[in-house]
Parts: structure tokens; sequence; C-alpha cells
């Protein structure tokens, strides 16, 4: 038996209408399909207008969708959106607070608006859990980026929900700052919270995620266990200039790519478990081309990230 998925999502479809006369309307999720394990780290990658954004807040109940399903732990946010917003917390790119309310009370309001009873509320317990115990009593307009930041991610817990959801944590944040929120994130999921985070940060996701899915045009081009992705980034690439125009591309089977770039320059991509630099200007030289210069690098995350975007 498989463990059920924390988020199922199933050929989900949003097209927002024309913005305006004689403009088409937009097709920003095109049938997207992917499971979010229980008990993990999953990242959410894509570049900007990529459709991320779309996709959490149908989660979160902002946006309608347009055709197909999606369920929050076994619940179907069509069918049953309000058990499946029970079980998600969302954590906004936006710090939206009334800046007069301390933490406690916007805790305390949170949790009012959830039905939760006083005696079950976990104010304390949470503003503990993100570093604002001693802060609990200051205005929220007082507080540091960062602060607001924490404070927002108690707040998506108030309900305890079993899945949360943050939606860019650490955009145009500090490194200190970004440190501090994964460590957070690491901790409430190793107290059992799937976490799901969306992120155009591919170190971010390669540190905390242990899977990823990438989207881009609103379509799903990538779905692995981290470690998968990152082994796909097991290639190095050498550009080599060549002494004469290249008819074309040489292909061979050790090469994983080959692209002529310039009349005289060609990059080839290779798995360097597979292959070595000398055995690659080998094959260039038994074509009968002269190797007049060459350099090389290591592929990374980020050149996964661009081979499957198509993006840079
Ligand atoms: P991401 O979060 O990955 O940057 P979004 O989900 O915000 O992507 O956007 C996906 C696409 O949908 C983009 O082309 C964006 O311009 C478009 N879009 C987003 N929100 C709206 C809206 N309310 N009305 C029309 N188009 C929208």
């Amino acid at each position: 038996m498989t463990t059920p998925a924390a988020i199922r999502i199933d050929n989900l479809v949003k097209e927002y209408a024309s913005p305006g006369p004689g403009e088409p309307p937009k097709l920003a999720l095109k049938g997207v399909s992917f499971d979010v394990p229980q008990g993990g780290i999953f990242g959410l990658l894509g570049p900007n207008g990529a459709g991320k954004s779309t996709l959490i807040n149908i989660l979160a109940g902002l946006v309608r969708k347009t055709g197909g399903s999606a369920e929050i732990w076994g619940f179907d946010i069509g069918d049953n959106p309000r058990n499946a917003k029970r079980s998600i917390g969302i954590v906004p790119q936006e710090i939206v607070f009334d800046p007069f309310f301390t933490p406690f009370e916007v805790l305390e309001n949170q949790a009012g608006f959830y039905g939760i009873p006083k005696a079950e509320r976990r104010s304390e317990e949470l503003l503990k859990a993100v570093h604002l115990w001693d802060k609990r009593d200051a205005y929220a307009r007082t507080l540091s980026g960062g602060m607001k930041r924490r404070l927002l991610i108690a707040k998506a817990m108030v309900h305890s929900p079993p899945v949360l959801v943050l939606d860019e944590p650490t955009a145009g944040v500090d490194v200190e700052l970004r440190r501090q929120l994964w460590e957070l994130v690491t901790e409430l999921n190793d107290q059992g919270v799937t976490v799901v985070l969306t992120t155009h940060y591919l170190e971010e996701a390669e540190q905390l995620c242990d899977r990823i899915a990438i989207i881009n045009h609103g379509e799903l081009i990538a779905d692995k266990p981290t470690r998968d992705l990152v082994g796909m980034a097991r290639e190095k690439i050498v550009s080599v200039t060549v002494d004469k125009d290249l008819g074309g591309p040489i292909m061979e089977e050790a090469f994983t790519r080959a692209e002529v770039i310039e009349p005289r320059r060609l990059e080839i991509t290779y798995d360097r478990d597979k292959a070595s630099a000398g055995q690659v200007l080998a094959i260039v030289q038994s074509h009968g081309y002269a190797i007049e210069d060459v350099t090389t690098r290591e592929a990374d995350l980020e050149d996964v990230f661009v081979q499957l975007t198509g993006a840079g």
C-alpha cells in the first residue's frame, strides 16, 4: 500500500478571463498533475509567470480552478472545501497585519476566525516555536521584517494543519533571515508537518526539499526526488574552438548534447561518470578538426533548470 498524498493535483487547469477587449484569456495552468507525498519538504519551482501562485491560490481557495481537481489531505477542494481548507496553512508572500495588533492578538484572532475554543488555542506554543514569545505584546508594526515573516508562519499554523505552504518565503530577505526561515521550516517538518514551498532560488530548493516539481508556462516539466535532479547535474560542459567551420554538431553516444554555438565553436555536454574531457577532445579530432581552444565547466542545478525550462 502506498501512503496517501498530502496534496493530489490532477489535470488542473486555470484560464484567467481576458483582461480587456482584444486581449486573449490567459491559460495559466494547462493541465498540471502531481502528488505531494506526506511528511516531506516539497519544492514547487518555476520562473516568474510559470503559474506557481495560481496553483497555490487555487489550493487556498482564493482562485477558482477552470478544470481538473485538487485534494488536500484527501479532501477535494471542490466537494469538501471546508475540510480541504482546514488541512492547509498558507504563508502568503505579502506581509499583511493590522499594525495595532500584537503577535499574541494576531494568533488569537486567527484562532477565533477558525472557531478554535480558547482552551485549545496554541498561541503561546506557536510564538515560542517561531521565537517571538518575548515580542508577544509588541505592536506588529514595531516588528522587524524577519519577525513579521515568522509571525505569518505561526499564523498559518494556528489551526494545526497537516500541510503548510510557503509562497516564496525568502524572496528579498537577507542571508541571515533566510537561514533562520530555513531552520524554522525544517523544525516544523521534523514535527511532522508536510511543507510545500515555492521558490525561484534553486539553491534553496536543493538544500531544503526532498522532492522538486518544476512548472514552466503552466506545464509540469519535472517532478523528481531532489537527488535525481541534482544527478542530472552530474554533467560537464566543454566548449571547443576548432580550426575550421563546423559542418554540423558532432554527436556521439558519450555526449548528452552537442551544439554549434559559433561557426567554429562547439559546446558538448557529457556525463562525467561516462567520459572524460580527453575522450571528448579525441572524438572531435577524430572528425578531422584541430582544436584551437578549450574551456570546461561543471553543470549545476541551475543548468538543469535552464535546460528543462528552456530559459536563459
Ligand atoms: P508565478 O507565481 O509562477 O510567477 P502566476 O501564477 O502569478 O505565476 O502567473 C501565471 C500566469 O498567469 C502569468 O502569465 C500571469 O500574468 C497570469 N495571471 C496571474 N494572475 C492573473 C489574473 N488575476 N488575471 C490574469 N492573468 C493572471
